[in-house]
């Protein structure tokens, strides 16, 4: 495992609490967001800004991170390929371990338990930033609730045109078909 580098963006230096519990430090930074946060139709560009506002709490076994980020999330409606841009705000909670135990005697079947842990007392805050994006973001993003589409028929985008329909424009040769079909009635 590579070591956290205290300088990276998404990186806090929790040494300031002192491991005293109840001692707490409010952060705020614009961090540039990572490659690949949020999900395949609708992400944050890469390196733009995620503006955070974090609570570091000191508790007993570890720190407790208390955030909200807000960034801009770009991509295309899932029905008729519009581009999306879009802002969103996501809150999140999570208790670091401190990693004392981690280099001691603990057995190899704790190694793919699910706990953050703090690694010489520094956080990554991206794994918690990405759950809490993806969580947020709709499945099949929408440029608007009701979008109707594109027309199955010539693929026009049926929001900038509601009325659109197709029977003006049926071949001529049809047109006269269908209208001696009419003529003769039902057989
Ligand atoms: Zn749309
Ligand atoms: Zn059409």
């Amino acid at each position: 495992m590579t070591s956290l580098d205290p300088r990276a963006p998404l990186v806090l230096d929790t040494r300031e609490l002192g491991r005293r519990p109840g001692s707490q430090r409010e952060v705020t930074r614009s961090a540039p967001a990572p490659a690949d946060l949020g999900i395949e139709v609708l992400s944050v560009p890469e390196g733009s800004p995620v503006e955070l506002d974090l609570r570091l709490e000191a508790v007993m076994e570890g720190v407790l991170v208390t955030g909200t980020a807000r960034a801009v999330v770009e991509g295309e409606c899932t029905r008729c390929l519009e581009p999306i841009r879009d802002e969103i705000e996501v809150t999140f909670q999570e208790l670091f371990v401190y990693d004392d135990t981690r280099h001691g005697a603990r057995d190899d079947s704790d190694e793919d338990d699910e706990t953050s842990r703090l690694e010489d007392d520094l956080l990554d805050l991206e794994p918690l930033l990405r759950d809490a994006v993806v969580l947020a973001l709709p499945f099949q993003p929408l440029c608007q609730p009701d979008c109707p589409g594109l027309c199955p028929e010539c693929g026009a985008r049926l929001a900038d045109d509601p009325d659109h329909g197709h029977q003006a424009a049926v071949d001529p040769r049809w047109a006269a078909l269908a209208e001696l079909k009419e003529d003769l009635g039902p057989s």
